[in-house]
């Protein structure tokens, strides 16, 4: 059995954080009689973009690639995991320390990571990717990206400027995970995202397994 995996996907449930203005995500556990047998079914209805989900260009680019244009080297493969210290957002001249290359896929691990979010009401200021930092990522030509919050962009900053110069660049977006067990360093991803025909988004499994 491998069990050197670490799953970075956060669980999906009625009354879990979303963004504000999506709707709640509702998990409907039934069950049901089917000749005297107690058949169990759920049913779930939720935005795209809520729990660990991935962005396609699309969500904020008319025009572009949806979910469709995933292929799998934009999320299984070599990743890193790089730990930012600023609690405010994730700059360029921080970046710039990290040796970041061309096609690299990296996750950010934030001071995110050191609250459950998942089960906490929404935070406005959640550490988050600003302008600067996104035009340096497309500089580089990063491959893809991740972060452990809801969105690449702030509540409060940046939210379009940041999503607009990444997706236009075609670099792939992980958003939600859960990097509270991850330290920084070198792993092995495998993301997954559901094939939701011609979508903006699409929640995902991520797990990683630290390389030697
Ligand atoms: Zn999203």
């Amino acid at each position: 059995m491998m069990t050197n995996w670490i799953d970075i996907s956060v669980p999906l449930y009625t009354g879990m954080v979303h963004w504000p203005g999506d709707p709640e995500v509702q998990v409907n556990q039934q069950q049901i009689d089917v000749e005297g047998t107690p058949v169990h079914l759920t049913s779930i209805s939720m935005s795209a973009h809520t729990g660990t989900h991935m962005d396609a260009p699309l969500h904020f680019v008319n025009g572009a690639d949806s979910m469709d244009a995933w292929t799998p080297d934009a999320t299984i493969g070599a990743v890193r995991v790089i730990t930012i210290e600023d609690r405010i957002a994730i700059h360029a001249a921080e970046l710039q320390q990290h040796e970041i290359k061309r096609g690299d896929r990296i996750l950010f691990r934030t001071a995110n990571s050191e609250t459950n979010w998942v089960g906490e009401p929404f935070k406005k200021r959640f550490v988050y990717i600003a302008k600067d930092a996104a035009e340096y990522l497309v500089s580089l030509g990063v491959q893809t990206v991740g972060v452990d919050y809801l969105s690449i962009g702030g509540y409060v900053n940046d939210m379009v400027a940041t999503h607009v110069a990444m997706l236009t660049a075609g670099i792939w977006v992980i958003e939600g995970l859960n990097l509270s067990n991850v330290d920084a360093g070198s792993y092995e991803m495998v993301c997954l995202p559901l094939r939701l025909k011609g979508a903006d988004g699409a929640p995902a499994r991520v797990l990683l397994r630290r390389l030697p």
